[in-house]
């Protein structure tokens, strides 16, 4: 377990992509910024370094995001490729599936994108209906997701199903490995009010012939597996959401510390500069947990790690919408401004609210799991 004071190594790590992210900054080509963190090890910092990777874990991957979101270049991509493929992979791929994607992933030459939510299942996973039969010679996989980002720049996408001898009842989860371009994997994008690179896509998969080691782990390995790529997904959703937060508050902190309508900047009434310092706080605090949960993780305690993951990500998201509105808020009108660029985030916040899993759905698990209240549902 990593002790509760930052190492050397990490701050530095911190403070070297935190210097690449105000390099790129708000406004950045983002294939731009994928392709230099991935030169410089950044994107792979959590993968073996066997197949290229740094070696390190959760904790390194998360300070990566974070930082990139703090200087307002934030890479949502992370969460999926590295943080859920390359640990899925890592962790139960095959070695030739080892040695095909995680370089790529690790360099960040090759991206996966991640599905998993369905239209008519959405928080509730167990009723997911994509379902696997098995060919001749591999699988033929028919279903349809929705809101997966970043398929139309991901290489493959790593999709959740079902197999077909286990059509109904609790999920056993089986991941596949699906490529962009396979026959009969179609995208629609989603009109999204959302200012981001990556967008979502409804996805229908009809037919989906696959070969036998697409198959990524084992057919009935079932939840375990998946879980093991969920919590990381977590972990940096709640990077993802403290990145945005120390940036909005960023800009809020220099904007309150020289608008001056009265005699003094507006910073200095604290009907404006108590919210603020309350949105530090918040985000300080959230760090504190998706530290633990990375801790957790990075130690191999996958059940804690869950726990941990979820609040984590329940207090980043929270965070996060404070510190977007209240930032918005002290700037007044220009709070509103495209040139000020923050309005966009209210609704960017909102994300980690909703995704991957809502706030709703973690009170549920924390009332059950951890406070042993009886079930509502
Ligand atoms: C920008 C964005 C990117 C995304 N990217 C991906 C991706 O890459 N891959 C992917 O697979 N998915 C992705 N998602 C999907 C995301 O994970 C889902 O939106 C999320 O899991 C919620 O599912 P849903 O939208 O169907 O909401 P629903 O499940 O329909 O929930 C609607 C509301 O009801 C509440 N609710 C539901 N059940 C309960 C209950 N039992 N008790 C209390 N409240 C409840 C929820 O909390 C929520 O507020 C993305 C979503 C967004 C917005």
């Amino acid at each position: 377990m990593t002790s509760l004071i930052e190492s050397p190594e990490r701050t530095a790590l911190r403070a070297a992509v935190s210097a690449l992210g105000h390099r790129h900054g708000p406004g950045f080509d983002r294939a731009a910024l994928w392709a230099e963190a991935g030169k410089l090890g950044y994107l792979g910092v959590n993968l073996p370094e066997e197949y290229g990777g740094g070696g390190g874990g959760m904790a390194e991957l998360s300070i990566v995001l974070e930082e990139a979101g703090a200087a307002g270049a934030p890479l949502l991509m992370m969460v999926v490729s590295p943080a859920i493929c390359g640990t899925v992979i890592s962790r139960f791929g095959t070695q030739a599936q080892k040695a095909d994607w995680l370089p790529g992933l690790a360099d960040g030459s090759r991206t996966m994108a991640f599905g998993i939510t369905e239209p008519d299942a959405g928080s509730n996973s167990h009723r997911i209906t994509t379902t696997a039969t098995r060919t001749e010679d591999g699988w033929a996989l028919d279903g349809r997701k929705v809101f997966v980002s970043g398929v139309d720049i991901a290489d493959a996408t790593l999709i959740v199903g079902r197999t077909s001898d286990a059509r109904t009842g609790n999920l056993k989860a089986c991941l596949f490995i699906v490529p962009r371009d396979t026959p009969g994997f179609g995208r629609r994008q989603i009109d999204m009010e959302l200012q981001a690179h990556e967008k979502q896509f409804e996805l229908t998969l009809d037919g989906v012939h696959l070969p036998a080691d697409a198959l990524v782990g084992d057919e009935d390995a079932g939840l375990l597996q998946l879980f093991a790529g969920l919590n990381p997904e977590r972990i940096m959703t709640a990077a993802f959401a403290i990145g945005m937060g120390r940036y909005a508050l960023g800009r809020a902190v220099a904007y309150a510390k020289e608008r001056q309508v009265w005699k003094v900047p507006i910073g200095a009434h604290q009907a404006i500069a108590h919210p603020l310092a309350q949105a530090h706080i918040e985000l300080e605090l959230a760090r504190l947990m998706m530290q633990r949960a990375a801790a957790l993780y990075d130690a191999g305690d996958d059940m804690a790690a869950g726990e941990a993951a979820n609040m984590a990500k329940y207090a980043a998201g929270e965070a996060c919408v404070k510190a977007v509105d209240q930032s918005v808020h002290t700037l007044g009108g220009n709070g509103l401004t495209r040139e000020f660029g923050l309005a966009s985030l209210i609704a960017a916040s909102r994300v980690a609210r909703i995704a991957p899993v809502s706030r709703e759905m973690i009170l549920n698990f924390v009332s059950h799991q951890s406070l042993g209240l009886p079930k509502s549902y």
